[in-house]
C-alpha cells in the first residue's frame, strides 16, 4: 500500500483510481509562503487514458484564496479554478524537448497528491495579482507595510490617469 496522499503515478492511470479531497494551507507550503491564505482547495484527481492512448491524470481543483495585492498591498481574493489532463511521462528529457501542446508531468511511484494540485494551483495564479480598483483609501487601519514596489505600483497607477 502507498502512504496517504502518494499515488504511483502510472499504476493510478492504469487503474482509472480516483482521489477526491481538501488541502489545507498546512499541505500547501508554497502557497503559504506568498504569503497566500485559504480555507481549502478541493481537488478530484482521476487516472486513465488520454486521447491518444497514454496514462494520464485529469486533475481539477478550485479554491478561494486570500493573496497580496501587488499594487495596495492589501488582501485580494481569487477564485482558482483548475481543470487539465497531465499526460504521465517517465521521461524528464522528452518532456523539456517536446514540442507540443500537451501537459505532461513525471510519472515516479511515489507521486505526492498535494504537490501536485498546489503546481497547478501557481500555474493558474496571475504573476502580479492586483485588485481591478484598489481601495487606497481602505488604509484607515493604520500605517501598512509599503514595499518600494507597492509604492512605485501605486505612482505609476496616478500617472496613468
Ligand atoms: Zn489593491
Amino acid at each position: 500500500m502507498s502512504l496517504p496522499g502518494v499515488i504511483d503515478g502510472l499504476q493510478f492511470a492504469r487503474d482509472g483510481g480516483e482521489l477526491r479531497g481538501t488541502l489545507g494551507l498546512e499541505r500547501l507550503s508554497r502557497l503559504a509562503e506568498l504569503p497566500c491564505k485559504t480555507s481549502g482547495v478541493e481537488y478530484w484527481l482521476r487516472g486513465g487514458l488520454n486521447r491518444t492512448g497514454k496514462p494520464s491524470l485529469g486533475l481539477k481543483a478550485s479554491g478561494r484564496l486570500e493573496v497580496v495585492c501587488q499594487r495596495c498591498l492589501g488582501p485580494l481574493l481569487i477564485d482558482v479554478e483548475v481543470d487539465v489532463e497531465l499526460e504521465l511521462c517517465a521521461d524528464p528529457d522528452f518532456i523539456a524537448q517536446a514540442d507540443d501542446e500537451v501537459d505532461r508531468v513525471i510519472a515516479t511511484r511515489d507521486m505526492r497528491v498535494a504537490e501536485l494540485v498546489e503546481d497547478e494551483v501557481i500555474l493558474a495564479l496571475p504573476e502580479a495579482p492586483k485588485h481591478e480598483v484598489c481601495d487606497i483609501d481602505g488604509s484607515i487601519a493604520g500605517p501598512k507595510k509599503q514595499s518600494p514596489f507597492g509604492v512605485l505600483a501605486g505612482l505609476k497607477k496616478r500617472d496613468d490617469r
